[in-house]
């Protein structure tokens, strides 16, 4: 069975940087499932995957525009350090969630004094070119739940 729109895809996967610097991986935990041509994965990984079988592996390199986004300057900006509560330890390097054009979002903390902090709303893989190792385990029909949902229902999902 192919992995076309509609189809569930079980893989195992490894990601890694330009550098060879492991990003993510299922390796060693449950495979990674997906319902194919629903965007829920970056589009230059379910566009290499498109009419893949089981028993597929590769090597996929997706770049920055189809992964997840260039890395944009100007989404970088300060807001004011009594925004936050006193006492809340900002840390270079944390998530934070805030209000943004298109509702909560998630920004990385990128420098704090007494005053401001300086906020990043770029993904934390904005700009990298993603480096994927691809094993397709399964490759089903979804039911007709998971396509209303336009997501994969795996245990542990709760409805
Ligand atoms: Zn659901």
């Amino acid at each position: 069975m192919k992995a076309t729109h509609g189809r569930v895809v079980s893989l195992h996967y490894t990601l890694t940087d330009d550098l060879g610097v492991l990003l993510d991986t299922s390796r060693g935990q449950e495979s990674f499932s997906y319902l194919h041509g629903y965007g829920n994965i970056v589009p230059g990984l379910e566009s290499a995957l498109e009419g893949c079988v089981a028993g597929f592996s590769s090597a996929i390199q997706v770049a920055p525009a189809d992964g997840y986004g260039e890395y944009n300057p100007q989404a970088v900006f300060e807001v004011p350090r009594e925004q936050f509560p006193p006492s809340e330890d900002i840390q270079v390097g944390m998530q934070v969630q805030g209000e943004g054009e298109h509702g909560v979002m998630n920004f990385t903390v990128v420098g704090v004094n007494d005053q401001a902090v300086t906020l990043d709303a770029n993904h934390p893989m904005a700009g990298k070119t993603l480096h994927f190792e691809v094993e397709v385990l399964e490759v089903r029909d979804a039911t007709e739940q998971e396509q209303a949902h336009a997501h994969v229902h795996t245990h542990g999902h709760d409805h």
